[in-house]
Parts: structure tokens; sequence; C-alpha cells
């Protein structure tokens, strides 16, 4: 056995495994994911999926009852799984079974089988590997499908016929798309093929499932290879359309616009070599989303958008709901980052003033920082010296949000004064007067008329109530 593949069994938790098996008579074995990764050296992997010929639901009891500390064990009786939750390891286990498929749904029909039929029904060559927790032949590689050899190949083959495990299961398009971008690997023609050919047959998986792979390809480190993949196949017209509607450039009289959809792809692989977090990479891909609906062509100024922002951020809500996505903060935040994705730009593009980068702090709060990280990665413009430009642009914006901010303290904008202030300086009851009071003191400051500190509001306050005839109350003076 190779020096390599013994390290992967080294954890004391696979002799427990093979004690158990052995105990049981059953044999077992370590598949899928825990040895691809393994063999990728993508570290040591947390999830190991361990595959018995016999019952699972039973290894994992008796695995389980050896293991410190008596480990609870969730049973899933009906798909006959076990799962144990062990130290930051994650056992799944599952009896080695044979499947067969109806046409109008990704639920197999079950039946025990041996090690070889539980390989067969695998999605990739390469996620059919399997070691051997056997005492006859511990650690050895079982490789029915050549799968090391895609490892070594980077790519992306099925085991059976690929019309046969695309159209059985199709929410396998999605992985061979996902794997494609996580590995850096390539989808093998024939598989391409099948995926087009069936890509239809992806309105029989659940959205959550497609959102989990979207979640995967937008985590990657190039996201733009799945959603290349997802539009060449077509796949993404099932699942994204208002991404495809961005596609192409319309010439009229010699006027052309670009390429909203590659230019998008380009925004998202950019901003994924600047920030981890998810939902800022989902407003990458969806920040020109309303560019579709609002496009026009005018004589006098060529192509324009006006409105996009404002579209596409009502478009991120019918999006999250259509594919069943928590419509919570996170949602929120995309919107905002759709919204307000033009104003740094306009910002740039002139001297920014004082005010200007006020509102600015204002309206995005505390992300204003994200903001500008997903301005940054907007700038897809293939001439050096703008990109230089607009570069500049933008580290002098951020220069002056930090400077405007240590001053005025707008980022979590508190008004200096509260209406309940207001009301008893002019003794009022609560009264539109009140209203109108608070956002003009809010308008002062955003304007730099007035600092953003008590005394100047207070006074400015008073200045304004006398001008909607309102008098100060006796005990205020
Ligand atoms: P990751 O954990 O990174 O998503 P993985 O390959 O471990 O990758 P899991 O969803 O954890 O994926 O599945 C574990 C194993 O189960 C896979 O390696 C594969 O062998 C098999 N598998 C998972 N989903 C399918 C499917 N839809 N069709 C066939 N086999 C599958
Ligand atoms: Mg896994």
């Amino acid at each position: 056995m190779p020096e390599n593949q013994k390290k992967a069994l080294q954890d004391p938790i696979f002799s427990i495994l093979a004690e158990a098996a052995d105990e049981l008579s059953v044999d077992c074995f370590v598949i899928g994911g825990f040895v691809r990764d393994y063999l990728l050296q993508r570290g040591m992997p947390k999830d190991i999926d361990v595959v018995a010929v016999g019952s699972g639901i039973e290894l994992a009891k008796s695995v389980a009852s050896k293991l410190p500390g008596n480990p609870k064990i969730s049973i899933f009786k009906n798909f006959g799984t076990a799962m144990i939750k062990h130290n930051d390891l994650e056992l799944e286990f599952v009896g080695a079974r044979k499947e067969s498929y109806n046409r109008d749904s990704r639920k197999p029909v079950v039946e025990n089988g041996s090690l070889e039929d539980d390989q067969k029904r695998r999605d990739f060559t390469i996620n059919a590997l399997a070691f051997s927790l056997c005492k006859r032949n511990f650690g050895e590689l079982l490789d029915p499908f050549d799968g090391v050899q895609d490892l070594g190949k980077k790519i992306i083959r099925t085991p059976l016929e690929p019309g046969v495990t695309y159209s059985d299961d199709p929410l396998r398009m999605m992985r061979a798309i996902r794997f494609a971008t996580q590995l850096g690997f390539t989808i093998e023609l024939k598989s391409l093929q099948a995926i087009t050919e069936n890509k239809e047959r992806i309105k029989i998986v659940s959205k959550e499932r497609i959102v989990d792979e979207l979640h995967k390809i937008l985590q990657s480190e190039k996201p733009s290879i799945g959603f290349a993949l997802l539009h060449k196949t077509g796949v993404l017209n099932y699942i994204l359309p208002e991404l495809m509607a961005l596609e192409g450039i319309e010439e009229i009289e010699g006027q052309r616009h670009k390429d909203n959809f590659w230019h998008t792809l380009e925004v998202v692989d950019n901003i994924s070599k600047t920030t981890e977090n998810l939902w800022l990479r989902w407003a990458a891909l969806l920040h020109d989303m309303g560019k579709a609906p609002t496009k026009k062509f005018h004589k006098k100024i060529g192509w324009t958008f006006h409105g996009h922002e404002f579209v596409g951020s009502k478009m991120v809500y019918t999006l999250f709901k259509r594919l069943r996505m928590p419509l919570n903060d996170k949602m929120k935040f995309v919107q905002k980052m759709v919204l307000m994705s033009s104003r740094p730009i306009v910002l740039s593009e002139d001297y920014a003033t004082d005010s200007a980068v006020r509102r600015l702090i204002f309206d995005a709060g505390d992300f204003v920082d994200d903001l500008m990280t997903l301005c940054e990665a907007d700038i897809t413009t293939k001439n050096p010296r703008k990109q230089n430009t607009y570069k500049n642009n933008f580290k002098i914006v951020r220069q002056k949000i930090i400077e405007v901010e240590e001053r005025d303290h707008i980022r979590n904008f508190q008004p200096p004064i509260s209406g309940e202030e207001i009301m008893k300086a002019f003794n009022l009851k609560p009264s539109r007067e009140i209203g109108l009071i608070k956002s003009a003191i809010k308008e002062a400051i955003l304007e730099g008329e007035i600092p953003n500190e008590y005394n100047s509001a207070y006074r400015y306050m008073v200045a304004k109530g006398k001008q909607l005839g309102l008098k100060i109350s006796e005990n205020e003076r």
C-alpha cells in the first residue's frame, strides 16, 4: 500500500470502524468525497462516508458504542442511513445498494447490493473511489472506473453512460459543473453533451439543492467557470434566466453597449479575489440584472439603462423568492448593494464633495466598505490607462470616506436630537412638525451646514421651529 494511503487512514477512527465491521462480519469502506479530497491533497476531509455491505445502521450503532463519550447517532430509517458526529468529524453510514430510477423523480428505488453496485451508482469516477476498511485488505484503494487516472487528468466523467446518469438524477448536472469549478477540472465532452440534452430535467430538482450548488460555485476561486458552463449547457436559462437576458451586444447607428453577461462574470471573478463574503459575491452576480429590462436606445446619447439599479434591486426579491432562498437580512443586503451599485461610481467621476460622501455613508451604513469593494470589482475595462484612473479614483473616495467618517460619525447615524426632545422644547403633541424638524436637522448635518453634535443641532432646531411659527416652551428657556 502506498505510504500516503496509509496516512489517510491513520486517524484512530478508522481502526474502530474496521474492528466494528469485523465483529459484525460485514465489509466496510470509506467512499466518495473523503477519498477524492484526500488524494487531491485538499486537506484532511471532515466528512467521512462509510459504506457497509450489510446494514449501515447496525454498523453505526456498533461504532458509536466503541467511541468515547457515547456520541449520539441520528438514524434515517427511510433512507437506511445513520450519522455520527465525533469530535470535528461527521461520519455518514449507508448500506451498499443498487439503484433504479423513475422518469419523474430523482429519488431512486433501492435494493441491497455489493460494493461494485454501490460504486456504479456514484455520480463521477472521481467520487466512486473507495478505501477498504476490511481486515484482509485494509487501506487498499478500490477504483473500478479509473477515477485516480481522472484525478490526474483533471476530468469529470461518469462511471456509466452519461445520458442515463444525468437523466436519472439531474442534480448531477449541477454537481458536475460545481466540481469542475471547485477543482478546476474539465467535464468530459460526452458528459457536457448529455447535460445539454438533459438541461430541461433540472426542473425536477428542488430549488434548495440547486441553490446549494450555486453557493458552492460562488464560493469557488473562479466562479465564472461554473456560470460559463451553466450558460454553455443551457441549464442557466432554467435557473437564472435574468442573467441569460444580459447576454449579447446590440448595435444601432454604430453605437454598441457591452455584453453585460460576460461583464458580470468578470465582476464576480474580480470580487472573489478580494472577499469570501458569499452574499457580496451574490450581489456582484446580480448587480446588473436590471439592465436587461431597462435597456433603451436614444438617438442623441446612445444606450441607456436608466433606473437599472432600482429595477435590479426589486428583481433580487423575485429571484430569491423563486429560488426559495430566505427573504431575510442577507437578501436585504444584496438588494442594498444592487440599489447602490452606481453611487460610488458617480462620486468617483467627479470631485467628491464632503456632503456627497456623507450621504453615501448615511445610505450605505455599515456596508459602505462592501459597496466600495463591489464597485472596484466592477472595473473591467481592458484599457490599462482607464483602469488605473478608475482604481485611483476609488482610492480617493475610500480615503475621503475615512476622513469624513472620522470627523462626522455618520456611519450609524443617530439623530442628535430626539423626537421627544423636540416635543418638549416646543410643547408639542405628536405632529407633522416634529418630523419636519427632525429631517431638517438630518439634512443640515448631511449637507454640512451644522456639525453632527448636540448644541449645534439644538440651535438649528430652535431656528427651524421659529420658521414654522413655533414657540419655545417656558421651561426650556
Ligand atoms: P462535497 O462534500 O464537497 O459536496 P462530496 O463528493 O463528498 O463533495 P456529498 O454530497 O457529500 O459530495 O456526497 C458524498 C458522495 O456521495 C459523493 O462523493 C458521491 O460518491 C455520492 N453522491 C452524492 N450525491 C450524488 C448524486 N446525486 N448521485 C450519485 N452519487 C452521489
Ligand atoms: Mg461530502
